[in-house]
């Protein structure tokens, strides 16, 4: 293979040293749950964020129903979320009873459209999720205004997006609560499950650790009825070691974008990703368009290049989702977008032979 879609271990090699020594101090500390370790990292990523709190838990997905469900989400209510997205987004609503409803997004960007929102709102809507997908911020001061309309909560999923800038901020930074999530493959990630939510609130962050573990705040006495969904200490102390990498690895992301903007942006029949002047992207994904996405995908397979669907079917089509009838036929550009899209392959870990193999692969292929 001469240029994989990704290489989950390469973060491993680069690091094996600090890493070892991290699961070492943890395995030989006697202590795996709730402990100095995740206290730490909670702190680090909290200031990483520019957040005042970080409260980690079990996965991103558990992170965004929690934080859904502490801010008083209940069945019934609805909560705005975009069409076009990986399917956890969605879930994450509807676990607690609640209704996803898709708003499509910005062709150019892939996330939520901000002009989009308004129509969707109705009596019951209680939040709105954008989601910086692939990376890439969704527009959140048209959102803020829209949800300080309606009185509605703005909490993000930044599960692809640590690190990427918004404006002035980095993502995370100003909103009510965003949701991060540690899965290997994802810009910071653990080597096993975990996510977490970042905030300035300390009543949130309250009814969030207690949320996490099993209502309880003081080990037997539990004030409400929940289950659990916590960061283990090996973990917490794996992603502080990762942390402290995040930025050299985003810069390494943004060089292998900028060569594949550079290099193929004189293809008619791909469509590149466009980065919007307010943005600073993550690049967790380098997302490709073609109208013969199967036939690219086949001829770069067999020229050693790697790539996958950042997803081949759009969520309200899923037969996860596809028993509410509503949804049939409602978003057209997130199916389109599914017929299109292709991954090629980043991360921090790509060497400048891989990046041309895609390159000229890509090139020989449209
Ligand atoms: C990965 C991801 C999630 C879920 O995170 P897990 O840690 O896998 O539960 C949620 N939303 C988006 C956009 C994701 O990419």
């Amino acid at each position: 293979m001469k240029a994989p879609f990704l290489d989950l271990k390469a973060p491993y090699t680069e690091l094996r040293a600090e890493l070892d020594d991290a699961v070492q101090r943890v395995l030989s500390s006697g202590w795996y749950l709730l402990g100095p370790e995740l206290e730490a990292f909670e702190q680090e990523f909290a200031a990483y964020c520019r957040n005042t709190h970080c409260v980690a838990m079990g996965s991103g997905g558990d992170a965004l129903e929690l934080v859904l469900r502490a801010l008083g989400v209940s069945p019934g209510d609805e909560v705005i979320v975009p069409s076009h997205t990986f399917i956890a987004s969605w879930l994450s609503i509807s676990a607690i009873g609640a209704r996803p409803v898709p708003v499509e997004p910005d062709e150019r960007t892939y996330t939520i459209d901000p002009a989009l929102i308004e129509a969707a709102i109705t009596p019951s809507t209680r939040a709105i999720v954008p989601v910086h997908l692939y990376g890439h911020p969704a527009d959140l001061v048209p959102i803020a205004e829209i949800a300080d309309r309606h009185d509605l909560a703005v909490v993000e999923d930044a599960a692809q997006a640590h690190g990427a800038r918004y404006r002035d901020r980095v993502v995370g930074e100003g909103s009510l609560a965003a949701v991060f999530s540690f899965y290997p493959g994802k810009n910071l990630g653990a080597l096993g499950d975990g996510g977490a939510v970042v905030t300035d609130n300390a009543d949130l962050v309250a009814r969030l650790r207690l949320l996490r573990n099993y209502g309880s705040r003081i080990k037997y006495q539990h004030e409400i009825q929940a289950g659990n969904s916590r960061l283990d200490e090996l973990q917490a102390a794996m992603l502080r070691v990762k942390l402290a990498r995040l930025d050299d690895w985003n810069a390494r992301r943004r060089s292998v974008a900028e060569r594949y903007l550079k290099e193929l942006s004189d293809l008619d029949d791909l469509v590149l990703p466009e980065v919007a002047p307010w943005a600073d992207p993550a690049w967790h994904l380098f997302v490709v368009r073609s109208a013969t996405r199967e036939r690219l995908r086949e001829r770069l397979a067999q020229a050693g290049v790697g790539t996958l669907i950042h997803y081949p079917v759009p969520v309200h089509l899923s037969p996860a989702f596809a028993s509410d009838r509503r949804l049939a036929g409602s978003q057209p550009l997130a199916e389109r977008i599914a017929d299109e899209v292709l991954s090629l392959p980043m991360g921090p870990h790509m060497s400048d032979d891989a990046v041309d193999s895609v390159v000229a692969a890509v090139r020989a292929a449209v």
